[in-house]
């Protein structure tokens, strides 16, 4: 028997295969697995040139895959003015030492922030003034969806009192009618559009950084959930020089102002985006905007302040008709089609689409999804299944934090603020569950979206009630959904996403095994190792990876 490249041994392995889904070792040759069983067996393809790879403890199983990530977008934000993980208190003060630190930028750009530290009316341009007067400043939210600018910004994009809301989009203004430095969605561009747009050099650093980030915590395939051609452009230039260690499906940016007049340039940039680990096999849609700066599109109206129903339904990005026929012409072409739904009339409307689409063009073995399906009205779950629509579900969010306590619960009736997050739902219905960070929205960490998505409760406050209990996932679930789910949702499942025989040797090793109940709360767990065909892409510095 043809000797193994690399044994993998001392640690249980969870395949993620339901033929075989506990095994205690795995033999690697030429990138692939070669063998997964007990170690005895494994370790009889053991060679004279065999690398040993021998754990004390822990857990190997296949690699993560995050199907809904900003890897680009995040790798440029690590370089920039970054507020993640900052406390609200001291925004201010690492706006003033970024900024005082780069004296020749002339527009200082940045996000992270987070809407809970504010309240519904978003954060006021007047904090940003008192340290950066001179340079526009423009930090987006964590969730990406608003702005927070200074007063410089809102003169050089000449935003006044006089000026309207754009289509899709709203400037925060107070009760003048004067704008407080808080732009919600398209309103973000009349800013962004001034500043200096990043060039192809920034992109590849800000992929291959991006793609670092995910590689140490045991990610080694993803889905870019918004891609412009130019990070397209930057994606195919790290692939052509070997560089693209994770696989990388783009899902190409719809431009709704564009129409279908896109769709020829959109094939072209599929068609050449093809090379190594590099695919643009799917498209991005934004169906609505968030429920936080309530422009997710609801089947009711938002509650207002005062715990009675306003007129306000959302912002619909497209109507039901125009959504249809964008989705029905990219399926028409072969994409699987990535739709951006939170609210519960944002997801019925994707699901008819897609149930138009299927109507007009037969179905085919499409991996159509929706992405947050923060609001899922019951009657709805059955359709994913109905329809092969892949739920992608973020589960860090599925907890009562700051955003589920102050900016979303006072505004729902209690009946459908128990619609949210429904993963347990979704799945007793049939639906393949994907998981995915959208970072930088929320952390990468796949450990701590996890524990969520188990316990339903944030790793930063666990002693706090679980949200929504019914909707708990058990940790196979939670770990199929991480791995062979997204697999499939990224269309990489014959190839990866469990450790079977055959399959790329993609695999991640933690320090614990969190099926062992002593080990604690998997969030807490840590990545040692990860590896891509075998090859390590992130290795712990006290592992000994066999020479
Ligand atoms: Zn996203």
């Amino acid at each position: 028997m043809t000797q193994a490249d690399l044994l993998v041994v001392g640690a249980p392995v969870y395949t993620a295969d339901p033929a075989r889904p506990w095994a205690d070792a795995v033999a690697v040759r030429a990138g692939r697995v070669a063998a997964v069983g007990p170690e005895r067996e494994v370790a009889a393809l053991r060679g004279p040139a065999t690398r040993v790879l021998r754990l004390d403890g822990g857990l190997v199983l296949p690699g993560f895959q995050d199907a809904h990530v900003h890897t680009a977008a995040g790798g440029l934000e690590l370089a920039q003015c970054d507020l993640h993980g900052v406390d609200p208190e001291e925004y201010a003060a690492a706006v003033a030492r970024y900024a005082a630190g780069r004296p020749d930028i002339p527009f200082i750009l940045g996000g992270g922030w987070v809407m809970d530290a504010f309240g519904v009316d978003g954060p006021h341009l007047a904090t940003l003034d008192a340290v950066v007067a001179d340079r526009p400043v423009l930090l987006a939210s964590t969730d990406g969806h608003s702005a927070w600018v200074n007063s410089r910004a809102l003169e050089v994009a000449g935003i006044t009192r006089a000026t309207p809301d754009p289509p899709r989009g709203r400037v925060e203004r107070d009760a003048a009618g004067e704008p407080t430095g808080a732009l919600h969605e398209a309103a973000m561009a009349l800013v962004a559009d001034l500043a200096p747009r990043p060039d192809q050099a920034d992109w590849e650093a800000a992929i291959e950084r991006g793609q670092a980030h995910l590689h140490r915590l045991g990610i080694t395939a993803w889905q870019d959930a918004a891609v412009d051609a130019d990070m397209l452009a930057a994606y195919r230039a790290v692939a052509e020089r070997g560089r693209l260690t994770g696989r990388a499906v783009a899902a190409l940016r719809w431009q709704v102002e564009a129409g279908e007049a896109q769709l020829a340039d959109l094939a072209e940039r599929r068609r050449t985006a093809g090379v190594g680990r590099l695919r643009a096999s799917a498209v991005k849609i934004f169906a609505d905007g968030v429920f936080e700066n309530r422009t997710a599109a609801m089947l009711a109206p938002y509650l207002g302040g005062d715990g009675r129903p306003g007129t306000n339904l959302g912002i619909g990005m497209l109507g039901p008709e125009e959504l249809a026929r964008a989705v029905t012409a990219l399926d028409g072409q072969g994409f699987d089609v990535h739709v951006h739904a939170i609210g519960d009339r944002a997801v019925r409307d994707t699901l008819d689409a897609f149930g138009a689409a299927a109507a007009a063009n037969g179905r085919r073995d499409a991996r159509h999804q929706i992405a947050h399906l923060q609001f899922v009205h019951p009657d709805d779950r059955p359709r994913f299944r109905r329809l092969g629509v892949v739920a992608n579900a973020q589960p860090f969010w599925s907890c009562l934090d700051g955003y589920m306590r102050e900016l979303t619960l006072p505004f729902l009736e209690p009946e459908r603020a128990g619609w949210q997050y429904p993963w347990a739902s979704l799945r007793r219905a049939g639906a393949v569950l994907a998981f995915g960070s959208d970072w930088t929205v929320s952390t990468a960490n796949p450990l701590a979206e996890i524990e969520v998505a188990v316990r339903r409760v944030a790793p930063d406050d666990r002693d706090a009630e679980p949200f929504l209990p019914d909707e708990r996932l058990d940790l196979p679930a939670a770990l199929d959904a991480f791995t062979i789910g997204s697999a499939y949702a990224l269309r990489l499942e014959a190839q990866t996403g469990s450790v079977s025989p055959g399959k790329l040797a993609d695999l991640a090793v933690l320090d614990r095994d969190p099926f062992d109940p002593a080990a604690g709360p998997i969030g807490d767990a840590r990545v040692l190792a990860t590896l891509v065909e075998g090859v390590p892409v992130h290795a712990d510095p006290t592992l000994d990876l066999g020479g």
